[in-house]
């Protein structure tokens, strides 16, 4: 981590392998300098490489395996993901896809006849902490919704991590993937795989968030120091998703993106209070301590503070509602939530999220 890190590193891609593919957004990274910096680190190792730039923002399965054919073609034995969590997951999946003739079905089950090969990740913006868990997550039109592909196999096996590229974030990008990290931290702490170590993690990112967070509303407070804070914290978020994995408000947010093309982060954000909320009644101590590790006097400070992060809300009509309920109540992640929310939980919680 810090300033110049990929550069000054370049000797780690050596052991990576010798022939890299970088897998990056179209625009973004070019802009930011970390894509320069890949290249120029690949280039002082001696390594050849060839880049992939047409990463979409929440990667298809058909975007990744377009990928996977270029790494192929060109013999690419390692994987740089440069850029947002879209482009490090979709190197995860470059990886897996790049030495396994697999179906859709197969690469879901997250069990591969090849080894996936290595990755290294470069995150540009400060939310997914996909840097460093073992989780694809892919739009897979066949269920109208994303889906994760999960393995061990393919946690990077280096993280860079440079604030200076996430200086080129627009506000509301920054804000949408803070609140992404906030709500790993959150939903980690809420999950019934939560441990001890994982909640020491959570209460880490609930701690700097609380503080950092207040000052996105001001964009004249917004420096490198608290872009590097931020940066971090998502990181740690990362590692509590790693052990806990996402709960409710994942589940419901991804039918935000798919259906109404919601970013990722701001769908979380959107849901976050009346999660809290919901859980409040049966775990009114557990809630508490998220509150006071983010410095917030009650459950209506943190709801004011989303508020005015988030701005207006979308409209989001009745029938909306009964269709996301349905295909969120049946998601794999709501299972895992200290207090797993019905259909009727569900409807009131998306309901709810729109109309405060
Ligand atoms: P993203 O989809 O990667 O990027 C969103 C937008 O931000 C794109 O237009 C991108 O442009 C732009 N961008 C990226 N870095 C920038 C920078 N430094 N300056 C200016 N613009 C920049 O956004 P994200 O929120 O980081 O990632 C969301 C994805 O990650 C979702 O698919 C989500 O499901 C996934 N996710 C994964 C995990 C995990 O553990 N694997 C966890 C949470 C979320 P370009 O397209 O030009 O790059
Ligand atoms: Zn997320």
């Amino acid at each position: 981590m810090g300033p110049g890190c990929i550069r000054e590193n370049s000797k780690l891609f050596s052991r990576l392998g010798s022939k890299a593919i970088i897998v990056t957004g179209s625009r973004s990274s070019k802009l930011n300098g970390s894509e320069q910096d890949v290249r120029a680190a690949l280039e002082c190792e001696g390594i050849p490489y060839v880049v992939f730039d047409r990463v979409e923002t929440n990667p298809s399965v058909q975007n990744v395996r377009d990928a996977a054919e270029t790494a192929r073609r060109e013999g690419a034995d390692f994987v740089v993901g440069v850029g947002g969590g879209s482009p490090l997951d979709a190197a995860k999946a470059v990886a897996i896809l790049a030495v396994n003739n697999i179906s859709d079905e197969e690469l879901f089950s997250g069990v591969f006849p090849s080894k996936p090969l290595p990755v290294a990740a470069a995150p540009t913006t400060a939310g997914t902490g996909s840097e460093v868990t073992q989780y694809s997550i892919l739009t897979y039109y066949a269920i109208e919704s994303k889906k994760s592909v999960a393995s061990e196999e393919i946690i990077p096996q280096l993280a860079f991590l440079d604030a200076r590229y996430t200086e080129t974030l627009p506000v509301h990008i920054t804000v949408n993937t803070a609140l992404d990290a906030l709500s790993h931290a959150v939903e980690g702490f809420m999950s019934v795989k939560s441990t001890e170590l994982s909640d020491f993690f959570a209460a880490e990112v609930m701690k700097i968030l609380g503080q950092c967070l207040p000052c996105l509303t001001d964009v004249s407070r917004i420096d490198f120091g608290l872009r590097e804070r931020l940066l971090y914290a998502s990181m740690l978020a990362g590692i509590v998703i790693t052990h806990t994995g996402t709960t409710a408000v994942h589940a419901l947010g991804y039918q935000l993106t798919y259906f109404r093309h919601i970013d990722h982060g701001r769908a979380n954000g959107l849901l976050l209070y009346e999660f809290l909320k919901f859980l409040s009644t049966d775990f009114g101590g557990r809630v508490g301590a998220a509150l006071d590790y983010m410095g917030m006097r009650n459950l209506e400070e943190f709801g004011d503070l989303l508020n005015t992060l988030l701005g207006p809300k979308e409209d989001i009509a009745e029938e909306e509602i009964s269709k996301f309920s349905s295909m969120a109540a049946d998601a794999r992640q709501i299972p895992f939530t200290i207090k797993a929310p019905g259909f009727e939980d569900i409807r009131a919680m998306f309901s709810r999220s729109f109309s405060r």
